[in-house]
Formats: C-alpha cells, structure tokens, sequence
C-alpha cells in the first residue's frame, strides 16, 4: 500500500525498532487514464495543493495533475522557503492572510512534519522614508489581523547584534517584525501535498509533459501529451515559470515574463541568524537553515529566460549586499547556488482566474513570492475550479485587470512594469 497508514511519533519508534521494513512509497506510480474530470498542469507546490483541496475539500473523484519533471522539481524545491502575511494592500493583504492561517494548520491537516518554523521574518529600513512606509504597511498588516511590530535601533541591536548598524550608505533605523512569519521546509510541502492528495484517489502522473490543449467550439476538451491525449471537462494551469508556454497552447497571451532567480547556500555554521532578515536597499533575504546553511537570495537576473540558471553579475550583487548587511560571513564558504523560472507579472501580484476559453483556469504570475502562497493557491484554485466562481479571498486576482489598468495591485509602489523594477 502507498503513503500508507499515518506518520506518528509511535510509528517512528517502532519501524525504527523493527529495521524500518514498513515504510511505502509515499504515492503511486500510475499509468494515465485516458480521461479525466479535472487535468491540473503542474506538479509543483500550487498544482499538488490544488488537486489536494479539489479532493479534499470540494469532493472530487478523477483527478490528475500532470507533471513533465518529476514532481517538486519546480520552483517549488528552489525557493528560499520564506512564508510570511505582512503585505500592505488590499488583495493581496487578505490573500496572504488566508494563506498564513492555512500554513499553520498545514502539518495537521496533511500529517507531514513541513517544518514549518514561525521564527519571525523582519525588514529593516534605513531612512524616514522606509520608516514611514513601513509604519503604514505595519498599520495595514495589523488592520487585516495579522501580526506587525515595529522595532527601532536600540531594540534591534539586542536582537539582530550581528548586523552592520553603521553601514556608511545605508545605517539600520529600525524594522518591521512580522512574528508569525518564518520558513517551511519548501520539498515538504510539495511532498506532503503530494502524498495527502494520492491518498484520496488523485493520479500524480510524473514524466508527463503537456505538448498540446485541445479546444473545440471554444472549450477545452483534453491535453496531447508526451504520454498521449487525455480528455478532460476542465483544465488547470499551474506551471509557474512556464506559464506563458503552457497557455499559448490554448491560444493564449499572458501578461507574464519569465526571468530567472537565483538562490545560495553557505557551508553549515553555528547557529547566528534566527529570524528570516531582508535588507531594503540591496532586496536581500537571509535565514539560516536548520542545517546551519545560512540560505539567501537578491533580485531577479535582469534578463527574460527559460535557463534555470543565473548570471554572474548578480551573483557579485547578492555577496556585496550580504557582506554590507552582515560582515562576519565575508569567512564563509558558499556551498551552492541554483537558479528557478519566475513567472514575472507586471505588477507583481499573482492570476487566479478563469482564462478567455471555456473550462480552463490559470493560476500564475507568482513572481518570487508564490512560496508563501502555496496553501491559498491551491485553495482559491480549487474553489475556482470546482465552484466556477473566485474565493472572496482571491476575487481581485484577476486577469483583466491588466487590459483594464483597473485593480492593478502594485505592491512595491514600482508601477505596473514591476519586471523592469
Ligand atoms: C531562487 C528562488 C527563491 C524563491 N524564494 C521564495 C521565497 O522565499 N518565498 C516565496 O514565497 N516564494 C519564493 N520563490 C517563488 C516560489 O518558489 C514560486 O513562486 C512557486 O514555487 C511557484 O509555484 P509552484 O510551486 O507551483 O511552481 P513549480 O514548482 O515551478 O511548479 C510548476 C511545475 O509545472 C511543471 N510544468 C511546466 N510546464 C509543464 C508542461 N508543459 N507539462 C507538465 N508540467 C509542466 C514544471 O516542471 C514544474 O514542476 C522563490 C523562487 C526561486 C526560484
């Protein structure tokens, strides 16, 4: 049997007492039918999240998610794990707010440990203008429910001794605290998604990549893939980086650009850094991995690509701000670095919408900040898919906002060309 049984304190004990024989794959292996009621593309976080809640939740019987890879081999075993809800606008505050309350009843609900690891995620700012900003984003976050605190200098110097307060540039004044912020273990989350969403009858089908979608009379009827058609009454996209690919094959243009991200690595250290920091003026994040890796990451490279590498002149950038902010790792060894596909929208917020084809839906644009959505994605998705209308808490992630310029949310204040920022 797969993904048999229930993980417990209990049963560690005694497969460990027994030479560990009983553990099971932790999901099928199946062959594709050849139809389906729901086709969802993309065996990342999102599209394992979505067939998870369509299960789950909206009691739907045949599903697949179909994955060209294998499945978390996506951004989604890239990311620099950081969840967190301290958004300022509308939209997006609410969404990343219902996100946040599912992250934390994640691991109970899939019984799989995520490590999901609420250790406090802090942005400093470096002058009265980001101090500003960051007290109107405080009031906003608080005002939604969530969880904000400002910390000035003095403060912060007990808490964060490790970093440059008096950087000549940029000097640290303060930071916003978002307590119930932190990280998860980012393939966990695609496993255990994985693994509850196989228990209840969905086909994860791996090696299985979508080269075509059939549309007749304006609706979509099936996928051609590298394992052959399979029908299907509905269609959803969740394939991230490859998102504008994978909708043109139903005709579509997406106002999406693709462009790499890189993240890094330190060798293990003692434990220095706490909480997830993020340094204003270089958009760098850093925390340390419960292996000690210190793990971080900067900008977007700044060129469109589907190469899930990066260059080097952001690797020079990232290793300057890092040593700005926090000199004592200048010793460090870096272990690794890696790039993932982002799909870039132009103002930086995510497509919970159905497309302009009958029976297909598009989940997209998450930027370099889907992680942290994980859970809500694939919950509003899934109401979308399954209800034919927007959860409350995803209804202005919307596609035509872009053909509009109405409800564009602009969360960094950088226009509505957030892919030049
Ligand atoms: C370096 C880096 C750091 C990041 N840091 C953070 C962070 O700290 N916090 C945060 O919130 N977010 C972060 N992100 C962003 C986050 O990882 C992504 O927004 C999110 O993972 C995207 O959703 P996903 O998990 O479903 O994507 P993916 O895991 O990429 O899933 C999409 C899947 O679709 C599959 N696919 C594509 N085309 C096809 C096809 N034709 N047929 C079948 N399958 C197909 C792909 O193989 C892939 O497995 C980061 C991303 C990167 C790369």
């Amino acid at each position: 049997m797969f993904g048999s049984g229930r993980f417990s304190g209990l049963r560690v004990l005694k497969e460990g007492l027994t030479g560990n024989k009983g553990w099971t794959p932790h999901w099928r292996d199946p062959e594709p039918k050849s139809e389906y009621d729901v086709i969802i593309v993309g065996g990342g976080g999102h599209g394992l999240a979505t067939a998870y809640y369509l299960a789950q939740e909206f009691g739907l019987k045949n599903i697949a998610v179909l994955e060209k890879g294998y499945l978390g081999g996506g951004n989604v075993g890239r990311n620099t794990t950081i969840v967190r809800a301290n958004y300022g606008l509308e939209g997006n505050s609410q969404f990343y707010s219902h996100s946040l309350k599912l992250w934390e009843q994640m691991e109970q609900d899939l019984n799989y440990n995520a490590m999901m690891s609420q250790r406090g995620i802090i942005n400093l700012f470096h002058n009265d203008g980001q101090r500003d900003a960051s007290i109107r984003r405080a009031n906003a976050i608080v005002n939604q429910g969530d969880d904000a605190e400002i910390i000035y200098r003095d403060d912060l110097k007990k808490l964060l001794p490790y970093l440059n307060f008096d950087n000549n540039r940029f000097p640290i004044m303060g930071g916003l605290m978002h307590w119930r912020g932190g990280t998860a273990r980012h393939d966990a989350v695609a496993w255990g998604y994985a693994r509850a969403a196989d228990q209840l009858g969905v086909d994860l089908i791996q090696n299985c990549e979508v080269t075509g979608i059939d549309v007749e009379g304006g609706k979509v009827t099936g996928v051609q893939t590298s394992r052959g058609p399979i029908k299907a009454k509905k269609i959803g996209l969740a394939a991230a980086g490859r998102s504008s690919q994978v909708a043109a094959m139903a005709g579509l243009t997406l106002p999406l650009e693709s462009h790499v991200l890189q993240a890094f690595v330190t060798e293990g250290l003692k434990p220095i850094i706490d909480h997830v920091v993020t340094f204003a003026e270089g958009h760098l994040y850093i925390s340390q991995s419960d292996k000690g890796g210190l793990v971080f990451g900067s900008y977007i490279d700044y060129y469109s690509s589907y190469a899930a590498r990066g260059n080097l002149p952001m690797v020079e950038h990232t290793m300057e701000t890092l040593v700005a902010m926090v000199p004592s790792v200048a010793k460090a060894r870096l272990l690794r670095s890696w790039g993932g596909i982002m799909d870039m929208s132009f103002d930086g917020s995510p497509i919970i919408d159905k497309a302009p084809v009958e029976g297909l839906y598009l989940n997209c644009g998450w930027n370099y900040g889907g992680f942290k959505a994980t859970p809500a994605s694939g919950h509003t998705f899934a109401h979308l898919v399954a209800l034919d209308r927007p959860h409350a808490a995803a209804e202005k992630m919307r596609l035509d906002r872009f053909r509009t310029g109405r409800g564009i949310m602009d969360e960094e204040g950088t226009g509505a060309q957030h892919n030049l920022h």
